[in-house]
């Protein structure tokens, strides 16, 4: 029911889960994908989505006919229950328990037991995540042990055997793109340059070398900073 070679990966349109989305269509035969609007103060991570998963399906004929549906779930109730400068307009900011202000509680949490859900229902046996416990801007739910935690809570609470893949969680952003080059060479790269979108200001107007972005809020900050280590080793 469940093939081992299946997987379904969290797509927000970022440079990671793009990168794991490369992962996956390199290592399994199906790979569906899922994306989560929690009325984000801005759109264009998500409209960044469908442009890469074009971008891949023109550029990687091996992939495309390994890449299977998109969905995005409405997840709208995140963004009404939480505080914070992701799906709030106040500045970015660290808060007195330490944790930046665009920490949005539990939001990995959720965004797991739904993809573990449609994975259910889709037989899907990896759910792969771009969370990463090396840059991880202090969000304690991309930290291994909350992933391996949950995978335990979903297996036990579906009955299934999923597999939780976290392919990032021990790189930091310049290994990112060094994977990025590793699965798809410069076409890859210069995919996730052009077309994914990290910047928490969704800022799609100007142009660096590595990619759109504000070039000044701390998404933007880890992004630039990794590409640069990356080019000059
Ligand atoms: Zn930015």
């Amino acid at each position: 029911m469940m093939s081992d070679s299946t997987a379904l990966v969290l797509f927000s349109g970022g440079q990671d889960s793009a990168t794991c989305l490369a992962w996956a269509l390199d290592r399994f035969e199906r790979v569906e994908t899922i994306g989560f609007d929690y009325r984000q103060r801005h759109r264009a991570e998500l409209d960044a989505r469908g442009a890469f998963r074009v971008g891949l399906e023109r550029d990687f004929p091996k992939w495309a006919a390994r890449l299977g549906e998109d969905r995005v779930l409405d997840l709208s109730v995140l963004g009404e229950i939480s505080e914070t400068a992701l799906t709030r307009e106040v500045e970015i900011a660290t808060t007195e328990s330490g944790l930046p202000n665009t920490f949005v509680p539990g939001r990995n949490i959720i965004f797991l037991t739904f993809a573990a859900a449609v994975a259910y229902r889709r037989g899907l046996k990896h759910v792969v995540t771009g969370v990463c416990e090396t840059d991880f801007s202090g969000y304690p739910d991309c930290r291994d042990d909350t992933v391996k935690a949950l995978q335990v809570a979903l297996n036990l609470g579906m009955e299934r055997r999923f597999v939780l893949e976290t392919p990032l969680m021990w790189i930091d952003k310049a290994q990112t793109w060094a994977l990025a080059e590793r699965l798809g060479g410069a076409a890859l790269v210069d995919l996730i340059r052009e077309r994914t979108l990290t910047c928490y200001q969704g800022d799609i107007k100007t142009t660096h070398e590595w990619g759109r972005g504000c070039g000044v809020c701390p998404a933007c900050e880890l992004r630039a900073n990794g590409f640069t280590r990356w080019k000059t080793p």
